[in-house]
């Protein structure tokens, strides 16, 4: 019998991937030249498709690049000259605060404990700030930032440019791109594919940013800046020579995704957590980490053991449902169970019930 992977990423693949990797094998896919139409067909695909997916308005572009941590650097010395701010509440959104400090920007984080998220009204963001940064679902403790504080702090500051990690929740969240400037994800999580890939939303204002830097000689890196991958992209290429095979996948997992249709995916989503969440709320030795409801995460959540997290993880694995331990310093106190749309509703159905049946 397979494992059913229910980790946080590397994640369980969409359940589509495997007819498409022999497809793409068959097309030979990862030997054709990232310069010839058939690669520029593949990298339309799948930007056309994300847009229509994650309802992209036209203005904005999208890009890839080798992960999401790439990304973080990215828009630190694309979009930030001196001074940007970060909501920091786990080891996630800490990461990338700390990669601002490490190039050198005056970096100020908000910090809320782990297992929260800052009240958005609550934020006091200096005027000298030139972005604010969210991890709107902060992967190690299963609390997701509402869009509707994201939204509240642009709509105080529209000045300031918005950046938004949501790697772990995309395709989930119905993004009002006119309050965001920039989105990012890697591919290993929500949209279940092999890791490798990650994808960059973009607006205007992020590349205005990165040509005003840039002539006034200051570094916005080399291959992946903005104004070196715009002007791939606007031919359906990359500047390197990227991974073709994940951005076939990918073309043709939102291609379904399409097809299954968004909506259903997030009432999924949504059934799944609530089945997830009411089976935690009536455990005897698990419960929900995040205890404010308006903080859980519907896409990776993280229950609290009074057990050590191992003896769960293992009883787990014997039915070969393979869930993730804590992150860091909760390895042995949590358990992180990914919640993504290649889960299907007896798949997680099956999960709480051998979930209410551990014994010791
Ligand atoms: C996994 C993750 C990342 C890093 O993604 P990589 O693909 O490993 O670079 C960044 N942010 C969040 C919230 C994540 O969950």
């Amino acid at each position: 019998m397979k494992n059913i992977f229910f980790t946080p990423g590397p994640a369980e693949l969409y359940f589509t991937v495997p007819e498409h990797l022999k497809q793409a094998l068959k097309e030979q896919i990862p030997s054709i030249s990232h310069r010839s139409r058939q690669f520029e067909g593949i990298f339309d695909e799948a930007v056309r498709n994300l847009k229509s997916l994650l309802s992209i308005p036209d203005n904005y572009y999208v890009f890839f690049t080798g992960s999401a941590t790439e990304i973080w650097e990215r828009i630190i010395e694309n979009c930030v000259q001196d001074n940007c701010l970060h909501y920091v509440n786990g080891a996630f959104s800490e990461r990338f605060y700390q990669t601002a400090l490490e190039l050198g920007k005056t970096a100020v984080a908000l910090t809320s404990e782990e297992g929260t998220c800052v009240a958005a009204e609550e934020t006091q963001i200096p005027n000298e700030v030139e972005l604010i940064a969210f991890t709107q679902n902060e992967t190690s403790t299963g609390a997701s930032q509402p869009l509707e504080d994201i939204y509240l702090i642009k709509k105080a500051h529209p000045d300031k440019l918005i950046a938004v990690d949501a790697v772990s929740s995309l395709p989930y969240p119905n993004f009002n791109f006119s309050l965001v400037d920039t989105v990012f994800f890697s591919v290993q999580k929500g949209f279940g594919l092999p890791a490798g890939l990650g994808v960059w939303i973009v607006n205007e204002r992020c590349i205005e940013k990165a040509l005003q830097l840039q002539k006034q000689n200051k570094n916005i890196g080399a291959y992946h800046s903005l104004p070196s991958l715009l002007s791939k992209a606007k031919k359906n290429q990359t500047p390197e020579t990227p991974n073709v095979l994940n951005l076939y996948l990918l073309a043709k997992v939102t291609g379904d995704m399409l097809q299954k249709g968004i909506e259903q995916i997030r009432r999924e989503t949504d059934y799944k957590a609530a089945l997830l969440y009411h089976t935690l709320d009536q455990h005897s030795f698990l419960s929900p980490f995040v205890k404010a409801k308006q903080y859980q995460s519907k896409t990776v959540i993280v229950a609290e053991t009074t057990r050590d997290s191992s003896e769960v993880i293992s009883q787990l694995k014997k039915d070969h449902l393979i869930v993730g331990s804590g992150y860091g310093n909760f390895k042995s106190k949590h358990i992180r169970i990914a919640n993504f749309p290649t889960h299907s509703k007896e798949q997680m159905e099956m999960l709480v019930d051998r979930i209410n049946a551990l014994k010791y």
